[in-house]
């Protein structure tokens, strides 16, 4: 089915970069940008999730960009509230932050720091339930893609949070599908390929609840502006989570622009 009614998301995913001299270009830059010529935000949301240190310096480095860019987490605890967790930045910490969205899920967080189904559930239970808006990453391995796998495997990484999910809850979920295999390594799925798993996410979500047809499904997986028009053109694939490309001011906003206009 279309999900073109969605408005899209593209959201760079700056991981553990850059140097704090490097981030505030980057944010100038990209605002520069949009002064140029601005993505209206009924076109395309925008989002960037840098580090946690350096989360709140760019709320506010943002605040005054002609288009609205909100800033993403890129990890939440699992343990909720406040108490004696060192190194932990809780979901209530966020919000107290004014920040209102958070990646849960990324697939390095699964494979490097053992993000298991049971944490997932418990870091998705605090998200929802302090009020932030959850971008989960689901996505296969290689080895899996070749087994026949993928499908099943991606739609069971749904199924792992959405029995702590309720009714309303749904609203504050976008999903991302990246492919293992397409993070960083320059190998993009192919539209038609993202564009089935794609409408395979969404035919299991309506499964699940009523409110699978208007939620964003993003791809990621080495989108870049030479990629970004055919994936945006894919009626299930409602916008991108972009990690490298996300780092260059002009890559990122190409990006956005391709989505901004397809839509
Ligand atoms: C990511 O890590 O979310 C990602 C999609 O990375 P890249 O765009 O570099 O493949």
């Amino acid at each position: 089915m279309s999900g073109s009614t969605i408005i899209p998301w593209v959201v760079g995913n700056w991981k553990m970069n850059p140097m704090q001299a490097n981030t505030q270009q980057l944010v100038q830059q990209f605002k520069q940008l949009l002064q140029q010529e601005a993505i209206s935000a009924q076109d395309c949301h925008i989002g960037v999730a840098p580090t946690t240190l350096t989360l709140s310096t760019v709320q506010t480095q943002l605040a005054d960009a002609v288009t609205p860019i909100v800033t993403v987490a890129q990890d939440v605890s699992r343990i909720a509230g406040t108490g004696a967790y060192t190194g932990e930045v809780s979901a209530e910490l966020l919000k107290d932050s004014g920040i209102e969205f958070v990646l849960i899920g990324h697939s390095e967080r699964r494979e490097i720091f053992g993000d298991s189904p049971a944490i997932l559930i418990e870091k998705m239970k605090n998200a929802l339930v302090a009020g932030l808006t959850v971008i989960y990453c689901v996505g296969e391995t290689l080895a899996q893609r070749e087994a026949g796998q993928a499908e099943q495997v991606v739609l069971q990484q749904i199924c792992d949070v959405a029995a702590i999910v309720n009714g309303d809850q749904w609203q504050n979920i976008i999903i991302a599908y990246e492919p293992i295999w397409a993070i960083g390594t320059g190998k993009t799925a192919s539209p038609a390929d993202a564009q089935a798993m794609h409408a395979h996410i969404r035919e299991g979500l309506l499964q699940i609840t009523p409110a699978g047809k208007d939620l964003a499904i993003l791809y990621g997986g080495s989108v870049k502006p030479e990629n970004a028009e055919e994936l945006a053109a894919c009626p299930d694939i409602n916008g991108a989570l972009v990690g490298g490309a996300s780092l260059d001011a002009a890559s990122f906003y190409k990006i956005a622009q391709a989505f901004a206009k397809t839509k």
